[in-house]
């Protein structure tokens, strides 16, 4: 097995996607390959992948408007979580085979109620959606989505080890990637010690922003 990974910047939001494959397999599966399926598509070709999966983290437009376009050009079978009725659903705890790889889907309602992340536990990358970002969180509609995210947030630390990778659905930090232990020593809201401080600071954050100079 050989792993290939790439992140793409789809378009949108600075949308990020991700190509994920067994290069001995010749396997690969496209993850929210949205508002440029033809370049996630591309670079399967150029890395000789069979797509089997295209993956939605939520069902978020800006996450799943390539999909029609990426099923047709690969052939391949939608996969997430129950809630979308795809043809492979991905319930919790759920695993999907890419040659040799393995990810775990893991809901993590909050941001949005059929949200998952995925995680591969030999190289330990961990695909967050709009759940997690680098240095901040997805944003929710009202207090109680924000409870809910704060309980997926909790619950996802206790599944994953702090050198797992942290690969997000936007370009909204500091630096494309990051990892579970650098999020936990330096993200504002994973250091909230108790779910009020976490609301309190979602409700704080345009202020917070401006005040620490981030984009
Ligand atoms: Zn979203």
């Amino acid at each position: 097995m050989r792993l290939v990974f790439e992140q793409i910047r789809s378009g949108g939001d600075r949308n990020f996607g991700y190509l994920l494959g067994d290069r001995e397999a010749g396997a690969g599966v496209l993850i929210d390959p949205s508002y440029s399926p033809e370049t996630f598509v591309e670079r399967a070709t150029a890395q000789s992948l069979s797509i089997t999966h295209v993956i939605n983290t939520h069902s978020h437009p800006d996450h799943t408007n390539g999909n029609e376009r990426a099923l047709s050009l690969t052939g391949a079978v939608l996969a997430a979580h129950p809630m979308i009725r795809p043809s492979a659903p991905l319930d919790d705890g759920a695993t999907l085979s890419v040659g040799a790889l393995r990810l775990t889907a893991h809901h993590v309602p909050g941001h949005c109620a059929d949200h998952v992340v995925l995680y591969e536990s030999v190289h330990r990358l961990l695909i967050t959606g709009d759940l997690l970002f680098v240095g901040k969180v997805g944003g929710t509609q009202n207090d109680a989505d924000a409870r809910t995210e704060w309980r997926s947030l909790q619950r996802l630390l206790t599944l994953v080890p702090g050198d797992a990778t942290v690969w997000p659905g936007h370009d909204y930090g500091v630096r494309p990637s990051s990892t579970i232990a650098l999020e936990t020593e330096t993200n504002p809201f994973l250091l909230c010690p108790d779910e009020a401080a976490f609301l309190r600071l979602k409700a704080e954050w345009p202020q917070v922003k401006q005040r620490l100079g981030l984009k």
